[in-house]
């Protein structure tokens, strides 16, 4: 503040790099937010009207919206059977000769498998968008999410895994040619001032928010680390519970638990009994997500009613998040199990 320069100034340039160091890119970029990240990226590979990008069927709505906004077509993919992420069989079956991008989301912390994707998208000349915005940090196979497909989209929003005071995003890419068309989009379609080269965008993240992010980045694998531990403790207290679910990451990722999901296998009654069990207990749940993006009011035009995509829907029926953070102590931890088990017993 005592600067005076709040906006693209050396706090975000610091933060760039230090970002991009962390995730192993040779360039980030910083944004007003994980939506515009992924919109802008689909826009500087000029995708739009005519193209389709495969989405994950199993997301937050974010993902989807980054390609209706571009006025591409976003064509849905089911997830693995073990869930929640995007399953690479499904997307080979999926790619027709629209197919520009595929945007694989890491949901829940726990990175897809991003070795199939990549081999398939290499193969066909596909380029491959991650959404990061659950998974800073996150690795597979030693390496990082975010570096791995030929672009990374992060949210800062405060509840992410690390979170600004405000909102935040950026893309992290090895591809010059794209941090540089991103850097043009984010500032009104300008490189030099008052010289406009195309009609651009206001979407920076702003130097508060990054000096407040150079402050966390260096815990942030201390905090996942705690998250694992808080995980840990979960599989291990709720082992053996009939009808409960588990997260079973594979073993060639390394999640960092942005949050713990378990299902309720059989049937949405129960569920609802063991929100109120939780809630009676004055232990918070969620649901997420509740309905999934091809169900939502904001996508009737693309009539895919109810059945077309029976995984992401099954996982909207069944899923719960418990308690999860770096904060979460192992007191809490076994309360929140003890009463999962009461309530499912
Ligand atoms: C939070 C989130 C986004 C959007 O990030 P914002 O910064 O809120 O725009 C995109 N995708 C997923 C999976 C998210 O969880």
């Amino acid at each position: 503040m005592e600067s005076g320069w709040y906006v693209l100034g050396k706090e975000v340039e610091a933060f760039e790099a230090e970002y991009a160091a962390f995730c192993g890119t040779k360039h980030c970029v910083g944004l007003a937010n994980g939506l515009e990240a992924l919109e802008f990226v689909l826009r500087a590979w000029g995708v739009g009207p005519g193209d389709e990008v495969i989405v994950p069927s199993n997301t937050y709505i974010a993902t989807w919206l980054a390609v209706t906004a571009v006025g591409a077509k976003p064509v849905p993919v089911e997830p693995t059977p073990a869930g929640p992420n995007i399953d690479p069989d499904r997307i080979a079956e999926a790619i027709t000769p629209r197919t520009r991008a595929i945007m694989p989301v890491h949901l829940y912390g726990e990175p897809a498998d991003m070795d199939a994707i990549m081999a398939l998208a290499d193969r066909q000349g596909i380029k491959v968008i991650e959404d990061v915005a659950q998974a800073q940090g996150s690795k597979v196979r030693g390496r990082r999410a975010g570096s791995i497909g030929h672009a990374g989209a992060h949210s800062f929003f405060p509840t992410k895994n690390i979170g600004a005071y405000g909102d935040g995003g950026a893309v992290t890419t090895d591809d010059p040619g794209l941090a540089e068309r991103l850097r043009v989009l984010r500032n009104y379609g300008s490189r030099v001032k008052y010289v406009n080269l195309e009609r651009g965008y206001n979407s920076r993240l702003d130097e508060l928010q990054a000096a407040f992010l150079r402050v966390k980045l260096p815990k942030l694998d201390e905090w996942n680390e705690r998250r694992r531990l808080v995980a840990a403790r979960y599989d291990d207290k709720l082992a053996g519970i009939p009808g409960l679910g588990l997260p079973r990451a594979p073993q060639w990722a390394e999640p960092v638990w942005h949050l713990y999901v378990v299902r309720i296998l059989d049937g949405g009654g129960r569920r609802a009994d063991l929100v109120k069990a939780l809630d009676k207990a004055g232990i918070g749940s969620l649901i997420h997500y509740p309905i999934p993006p091809h169900l939502q009011e904001a996508y009737a035009d693309l009539k895919q009613g109810k059945g077309s995509y029976p995984l992401a829907e099954e996982l909207a029926e069944t899923v719960l998040s418990l308690p999860m953070g770096p904060h979460v102590e192992p007191d809490t931890v076994d309360k929140v199990a003890a009463t999962v088990r009461a309530a499912l017993s």
